[in-house]
């Protein structure tokens, strides 16, 4: 007999295009060793072009995949995508206070997703204060990019400064740590995550890679890190294991389509 591998629950929508969502969850998991399962919130309609639109689970199938596996198969650790509206982010936070997961129990990743990379909404406007007040407290680690940092706290990184100004802003709101990535920050430059406890202060620095490929490189990072965290992980060190993981999917991602490729996280499997 094999012995049981630990476990990743992931809180996300579906991605037709099968490059982001929990097809990129799933993927990141399933590369790092993890046994990965899902509560799916929503089904977008897209591809390498964008998001043509989407519509969401009812709220009490949604809720009942979290304490299906959370009661039998057990979680070692989750993370939040694409939640789609306030009522789903309302009742997924009252779900995963009955099943220990978030804060002081199970490792919680938020990635607080609004919005894809060619600007469709993934959210309903009114939940992005429900993600603030609902998710950020009981998260363990929320991962947002620059322009998530803009619309949940106002505050435009453009450099050091202001992405120290933007963890502070984000800490408020109750997670234990916060990664600001940097990676739509100056082209030119590498590619620098700020990660922050509020006392703790890392920079963590990785080549910017030269491709328009990187279609679900934020859920990839975020599912790799809870991958690592599942693993026993401390968070600094599943940032930075989530970091390098990244790396690679990016600098070997693919084009597919007339739009933007998908980042690989293939290249574990195929590497020695
Ligand atoms: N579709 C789904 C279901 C997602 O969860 C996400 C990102 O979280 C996207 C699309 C957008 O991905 P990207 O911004 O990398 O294009």
């Amino acid at each position: 007999m094999t012995a049981t591998p630990r476990t990743a629950l992931t809180i996300a929508g579906s991605d037709s295009g099968g490059g982001a969502g929990i097809q990129a969850d799933l993927r990141t998991f399933f590369a790092n060793g993890v046994h990965g399962m899902v509560a799916l919130t929503a089904v977008t309609v897209q591809n390498s072009l964008g998001v043509q639109g989407f519509s969401e689970i009812p709220v009490d199938v949604v809720t009942g995949q979290i304490k299906a596996v959370a009661t039998d198969m057990g979680v070692d650790a989750a993370k939040t995508g694409m939640l789609a509206t306030a009522e789903i982010i309302n009742a997924v936070a009252k779900t995963l206070d009955e099943v220990h997961i978030g804060r002081s129990g199970t490792p919680f990743v938020v990635d607080p997703v609004a919005a894809s990379m060619t600007g469709h909404a993934l959210l309903r406007e009114e939940a992005l204060e429900a993600i603030r007040t609902e998710l950020f407290p009981r998260a363990t680690l929320i991962t947002p990019n620059l322009d998530e940092v803009r619309l949940l706290t106002g505050v435009e990184v453009t450099g050091p400064g202001t992405q120290r100004e933007a963890a502070e802003a984000l800490l408020e709101f109750g997670s234990e740590w916060v990664l600001v990535k940097g990676g739509h920050l100056d082209a030119a430059q590498d590619c620098v995550d700020l990660l922050s406890d509020g006392e703790s202060w890392v920079e963590l620095s990785g080549p910017r890679f030269d491709t328009r490929n990187t279609h679900g490189g934020g859920d990839t990072m975020a599912s790799a890190i809870t991958s690592s965290l599942a693993k026993g992980a401390d968070v600094p060190t599943a940032v930075t294991e989530g970091k390098r993981f990244i790396e690679r999917c990016v600098a070997e991602s693919y084009p597919l389509g007339a739009g933007v490729g998908p980042v690989s996280p293939f290249w574990r499997l195929s590497s020695p």
